[in-house]
């Protein structure tokens, strides 16, 4: 062995001895005596190796530099904020909606102590979950009676199960939708233990084809929003009238997921329009199911508004006590929808509607102030750029909304070495490339996060 080697393996310390030293008091202190003694045992082995390969030499203050980083990196959680800059404000992947501070405020109560989640404060006796929100959904979207549980695929779920058993019901080809990997209608409604009927053809489903599907069997027609896709061209949709009127006159119950759910009517705020859950309800549709995370701007929750009559099965079916929402949720839900009931101010408190609507000049102002910042760094470029930007979430489809994005470049790095750098970034920084260039799009970005992503840079290119 080279006698440099030997050496420099001779002078790593005993485990023992390097425990006594003060910065391994101070890390014992955060992280335990157990964990801190298998951390320095595993850094030991990897810099022994290190030692005999010739790549390294023997110092304390490099091995604990390591066995910090080591312990900080097994002690961080593996959920963790990031910064959307996609300029997606729904996005699946990122968790969907931020929450309004009176959500987060909601959530901090409820955790914190006890709470009345099944007791009724006026009689001392057991209450019931479903009474928080209930009137609230009532009055925002004038439903007769409302149910939650933990996201809309459970609430059609729980509308299949409860009005179709063991029994047909009738949904278009046009509307057999997936929505994500892992939520296609069809499997849901088997799993859900209702027979799907498909009708009419992928492009064309007429009220006619309805209305011959019908046998002894049929218990209710399903419409689906079509979320994340659309059709052009030679297409026909039986409108929801129709369909309500064929109901009434057969006696079959119109369940509709729309999805999305908007509780206000979109285009006063410039947005492209939707169908808000009180349209379809006016409609005389029996059911509305849509997602809590999505328009709404709220947590995670399955929303399912319409007649007293099926809503109350609906709470009634065994079913509902592996779909019901947590009380986290459920805190969080009702100061999101308490904010709908002052709409003038909705946009300024609901953090998902305020990025939607933030206008162009404002988005123009941000883009130019944080290009100036990140241009002014060594060795990095920005533009201003016009863009497209979407809501995502399976919400507004197609629609594509101006936007002003930044264009970075790191002098050295490709794209994607940028954007993996971003990514590795604390905390990480999640951008996009399009045409051969990292796009930052501030929207969905809070005027915190600007400088983290400044800062990110800078420890990018030092
Ligand atoms: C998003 C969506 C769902 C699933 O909702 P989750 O809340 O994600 O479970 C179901 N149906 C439609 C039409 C949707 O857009």
């Amino acid at each position: 062995m080279d006698p440099s080697i030997s050496e420099q393996l001779k002078r790593i310390p005993q485990v023992q001895k390097l425990l006594e030293s003060p910065a391994a008091a101070a890390l014992i202190e955060t992280y335990s005596q157990q964990r801190v003694v298998e951390t320095i045992r595993a850094s030991l082995d990897t810099l022994r190796a290190e030692i005999l390969s010739g790549d390294a030499s023997f110092s304390v203050e490099a091995l604990f530099e390591r066995v910090t980083q080591a312990l900080e990196a097994s002690h961080r959680p593996s959920l963790r904020r990031v910064i959307n800059a996609t300029g997606v404000a729904i996005h699946t992947n990122l968790g969907r909606s931020p929450l309004a501070e009176e959500a987060i405020e909601a959530i901090r109560v409820t955790a914190w102590g006890y709470s009345n989640l099944e007791f009724d404060l006026d009689t001392g006796k057991r209450g019931s979950r479903h009474s928080h929100v209930e009137d609230l959904l009532c009055s925002l979207t004038g439903a007769e009676a409302a149910v939650t549980v933990n996201n809309n695929a459970a609430a059609v779920m729980l509308a299949v199960n409860t009005l179709a058993l063991g029994s047909e019901l009738i949904v278009s080809r046009g509307e057999l939708v997936e929505i994500g990997g892992s939520f296609r209608i069809p499997d849901v409604i088997s799993r859900s233990g209702g027979t799907l009927v498909e009708v009419g053809s992928t492009n064309r489903t007429r009220i006619a084809d309805y209305e011959t599907a019908i046998t002894e069997d049929t218990r209710l027609f399903l419409k689906v929003h079509p979320s994340n896709f659309r059709m052009v061209g030679f297409t026909e949709e039986t409108s929801r009238e129709e369909l309500v009127a064929l109901g009434k006159q057969r006696g079959i119950p119109v369940v509709e997921d729309v999805g999305s759910g908007a509780l206000v009517d979109l285009t006063r705020y410039g947005l492209p329009s939707e169908p808000s859950v009180q349209e379809v309800l006016n409609s005389g549709v029996d059911v509305v199911t849509f997602s809590g995370d999505k328009l709404l701007g709220g947590p995670q929750a399955g929303i399912l508004v319409g007649k007293h009559g099926p809503i109350e099965k609906m709470k009634k079916n065994p079913l509902m006590r592996a779909l019901r929402m947590g009380k986290l949720s459920l805190a969080a839900l009702e100061g999101t929808l308490r904010l709908y009931l002052h709409e003038d101010r909705l946009a300024e408190r609901l953090p998902l509607l305020r990025m939607l609507t933030t206008d162009h000049d404002a988005l123009q102002d941000r883009a130019q102030a944080f290009r100036d910042s990140a241009a002014s760094l060594d060795r990095v470029t920005a533009e201003v750029l016009d863009d497209e930007g979407f809501s995502g979430g399976g919400s507004l489809p197609g629609q594509a909304m101006p936007t002003k994005v930044v264009a970075v470049a790191v002098q050295g790095l490709s794209p994607n070495a940028l954007l993996d750098a971003l990514r590795a970034s604390d905390p990480p920084v999640i951008a996009r490339i399009f045409e051969d260039r990292v796009r930052l799009d501030l929207r969905t970005v809070r005027d915190s996060e600007v400088l983290d992503i400044l800062a990110a840079l800078k420890g990018i290119v030092s």
